[in-house]
């Protein structure tokens, strides 16, 4: 059976052809521009990396264009060999706790949470539709970045605003990344061979966040109604005083989308360092003395530890502390970092286990109180997994 994986954004789409007897990646690509002059795609498959210019004026057409290379490139011979799709959508808001067919009530659902996620759901609802026309025979599944997190209790979900925000507009925490997250603390059970674990996952990448796992259920993380809140990111502030937003309109004279823009693209290791988003510049901006690179990874990794050790809190104590995504799967620095400030909770990692980058380790110290591993993540293969739980 062959599943495939779709993660549309507002002028991209991403894409994952799996084989699921083996839960092999058959090919993968991207395609880039869609909607802008200068649209081009890269496809992966049996080892080559395929380039090629074309114009996408719209979603639709970069569907078609995926379509016919699967064939052309020879992925696959027929279109009916694709037996369904799981599209990623940003956002389920509180109805979705879990990946669901979809049907025409399902769109409506996700076209109204595009209130809550302006800047995603379109660009997925958009994607969702290419494909329904291209393959309309096809079933088709949404797996929601949110829908881990339903889990969470109403004390960690509620904000200490005027509580007819949250029932009139539904402005709670609902927190993102819940796919990776589903699918690293289901290998970390795998791993260990107990479902009935206490964990933080770091997932840290040019996005982060921090989540407190128990018994597989999400209990907390630091993402909120946004995914603006919570840690340092790339270029994204993290949690800050909300105040900080109207001093800044007075003083550059900026509306306040235009702030939370700031605060969304020019802040995080970007606007403490003034280098780069990407972590391998800033740290080498740090091996080179730059003062502003070290302050940006200190006050992020100090961020990253501020999260586990509330949650650690929160849950009582862990068995296993994981890393993954971009930065927590290929920066042993930043981990090891991380783990230092946690000595006082007898957390630790060896140090050569540690020197590892994308591949599922355990970098566990002998006198550890608790577990750490490296779980690389695989949102589009848990997409697919889904997917075929829910079509067969
Ligand atoms: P996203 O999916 O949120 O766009 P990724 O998970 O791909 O982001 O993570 C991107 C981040 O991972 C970048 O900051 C990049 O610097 C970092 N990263 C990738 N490889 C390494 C590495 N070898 N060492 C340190 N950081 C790395």
């Amino acid at each position: 059976m062959k599943i495939m994986s779709v993660n549309a954004g507002s002028s991209s789409l991403k894409f994952s052809l799996f084989e699921m007897s083996n839960e092999t990646c058959i090919a993968s690509g991207y395609f880039e521009r869609v909607g802008i002059e200068g649209g081009f795609y890269t496809i992966k498959f049996n080892g080559e990396k395929i380039k090629e210019e074309v114009e996408m004026p719209n979603h639709v057409v970069a569907v078609e264009v995926l379509l016919d290379r699967l064939i052309s490139l020879g992925i696959i011979s027929s279109l009916d060999e694709i037996d369904a799709v799981g599209h990623r959508v940003a956002h389920g808001g509180d109805k979705f706790d879990k990946s669901v067919v979809i049907t025409d009530s399902v769109m409506e659902d996700i076209r109204r949470f595009a209130e809550i996620a302006p800047l995603h759901n379109p660009a997925n609802i958009a994607g969702i539709e290419a494909v329904q026309k291209a393959l309309p025979n096809v079933p088709m599944t949404a797996v929601f970045d949110t829908a881990f997190h339903q889990t969470m209790d109403k004390l960690n979900y509620i904000y200490a605003i005027p509580y007819e925000y949250y029932e009139k507009y539904s402005i709670r925490k609902y927190g993102f990344h819940g796919t990776s997250y589903s699918y690293v603390s289901k290998k970390l059970a795998e791993i260990v061979g107990r479902d009935d674990l206490k964990s933080i996952i770091c997932h840290i990448g040019s996005g982060g966040s921090i989540c407190a796992v128990k018994n597989g259920k999400c209990v907390n993380t630091s993402m909120g109604y946004s995914p603006l809140d919570g840690i340092v990111m790339g270029t994204r502030s993290g949690n800050i005083d909300p105040s900080i937003t109207t001093v800044i309109m007075d003083k550059e004279g900026l509306n306040a989308s235009e702030v939370i823009s700031v605060f969304n693209k020019k802040s995080g290791l970007l606007g403490l360092s003034g280098v780069s988003n990407d972590c391998r510049d800033v740290e080498n901006g740090v091996k080179e003395g730059n003062e502003r690179c070290k302050l940006a990874i200190d006050k992020f990794v100090q961020s990253v530890v501020n999260y586990i050790a509330q949650y650690y809190v929160e849950l009582g104590g862990i068995d296993a502390l994981v890393f993954t995504a971009g930065i927590g799967e290929n920066g042993p620095e930043i981990r090891s970092q991380v783990v230092e400030k946690l000595a006082c909770l007898g957390i630790k990692i060896d140090s050569e286990k540690n020197n590892v980058r994308g591949k599922l380790t355990d970098i566990t110290a002998d006198d550890s109180s608790a577990k750490v591993f490296v779980i690389p993540t695989d949102e589009e293969l848990m997409i697919a997994k889904d997917t075929l739980d829910l079509v067969r």
